[in-house]
């Protein structure tokens, strides 16, 4: 009899039978406020009746409608759609499937149109885990250990992290902007570079913020060398931070983006999206694939944009994601064990210290097992696996958030002895 591999490890022992909005009930009829939500995929929560109802009338009339032989009406329509929350300028949208195919996608696109081969990632940014993606992430050496040698090209600059430096936001950007300009003189010259890869805020490596002017200086670099800036948005979008895009709170201009997780509400959708006069420079008929843009997935994602519209989930993430904070940090006071709590609408995270304030994930995991247990689940993060952090659905009511905040706070008395 077959088993599921080892090498797939869960983060919580929850069987699920069925979800609805945050809640997931299991196999054991037990309910579970959700303050995952699929790694930030289900921001309309769990099966939305809109998202459930266009899909199931898009399975009755076209499931696959292969997008290299014939195009499909819910693809088409989705493009325009976009055009109405994409950033200005980018006008041009190619799909995938997946997070990781996208960000390859877009670093495609970066080599093709620049003619460079060189790509600047930012320390502790996850990208994914197809060897290119893997490549390009350094949030946990867990995601290439084994794979190397990965691919050749890519920098590696520091990421602002004033809580690791353990310094003030000015310094860490100030020594950031430095460290790059650092590595344009001494390893990647920048006619071999093609763009700068960054997520506007670091997301499994804790939710940690850049900053307007740390984004100013990446785009005053790529305009001076000619090369492209593409922000992954694949956790930080559709809402998720409180506004549309997670660069928004940092006036970040991208030259390109990657599009995932909240984009279908579950179904497998990713996309990317570029000025068309960057898209043309490119070689056609080089992106491509049998499975991109599902018809069932892009009615899906026509129904998530009518919910995120209808029901101002953008706004309900940016009241709850302050309410979540803002409860999170008072609880915090009481513990010395939690060093940081970090919050951008609902992506929450908190890091976790020892008494000689060093990471220490062994206590981090232990109140994320101890918050599934008491029915809250949530997820590790950070590059030393010391972080707990909620991302819940776009839809959560602030009744739910006072639920998950009293659920967290016994975690944290049972497990942190008060
Ligand atoms: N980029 C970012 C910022 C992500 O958060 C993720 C997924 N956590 C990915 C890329 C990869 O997406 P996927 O797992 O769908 O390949």
């Amino acid at each position: 009899m077959a088993s599921l591999s080892p090498l797939l490890k869960q983060a919580t022992p929850v069987v699920v039978d069925h979800g609805e909005g945050v809640y997931l009930y299991d196999t054991n009829g037990r309910r579970n406020l959700d303050f995952t939500a699929g790694i930030g995929v289900t921001g309309t929560g769990h099966c939305h009746p809109k998202v459930v109802a266009a899909a199931q009338e898009q399975v009755g009339k076209l499931i696959h409608g292969q997008y290299t032989t014939v195009m499909h009406q819910p693809m088409l329509e989705l493009t325009e759609r976009l055009s109405e929350v994409l950033p200005s300028g980018l006008d041009s949208i190619f799909y995938a499937n997946s997070g990781s195919e996208a960000v390859e996608a877009a670093l495609r696109l970066a080599r093709q149109a620049t003619g460079r081969p060189n790509i600047i990632t930012f320390q502790g940014g996850f990208h994914g885990r197809t060897v290119a993606a893997a490549s390009m992430t350094t949030s946990g050496a867990k995601f290439r250990a084994g794979i190397s040698p990965v691919m050749s090209g890519v920098h590696v600059a520091p990421f602002p992290y004033a809580y690791h430096y353990g310094w003030d936001a000015e310094t860490t950007t100030d020594f950031a902007l430095r460290e790059l300009d650092y590595l344009f003189a001494t390893q990647t010259p920048p006619a071999d570079t093609a763009a700068f890869l960054v997520e506007p805020i670091l997301g499994e490596a804790g939710y940690i913020p850049t900053s307007e002017r740390f984004l100013a200086g990446l785009r005053e670099r790529a305009d001076k060398y000619g090369m492209l800036l593409i922000f992954d948005e694949i956790q930080t979008g559709y809402g998720r931070t409180g506004k549309f895009w997670g660069h928004e709170h940092f006036a970040g201009k991208p030259d390109i983006i990657t599009i995932a997780k909240g984009l279908a509400s579950g179904f497998p959708l990713s996309a990317i999206a570029a000025n068309s006069e960057v898209m043309g420079k490119a070689y056609p008929g080089t992106q491509g694939g049998t499975y991109g843009g599902n018809a069932v997935a892009c009615a899906a994602a026509l129904a998530t944009l009518d919910v995120i519209a209808e029901e101002g989930l953008v706004e309900n993430a940016a009241a709850r994601g302050k309410q979540l904070l803002d409860g999170v940090k008072k609880l915090a006071e009481q513990y010395p064990q939690i060093g940081d709590v970090r919050g951008f609408g609902l992506l929450l995270a908190c890091e976790f210290v020892d008494a000689e304030d060093k990471p220490d994930a062994a206590t981090a995991a232990t109140v994320q097992q101890a918050a599934a247990d008491n029915g809250l689940l949530t997820l590790n993060c950070c590059p030393y696996g010391n972080g707990v952090r909620m991302l819940p659905a776009l839809v959560v009511t602030e009744e739910q958030i006072e639920e998950g905040l009293e659920l967290f706070g016994q975690t944290l008395a049972k497990v942190l002895g008060k």
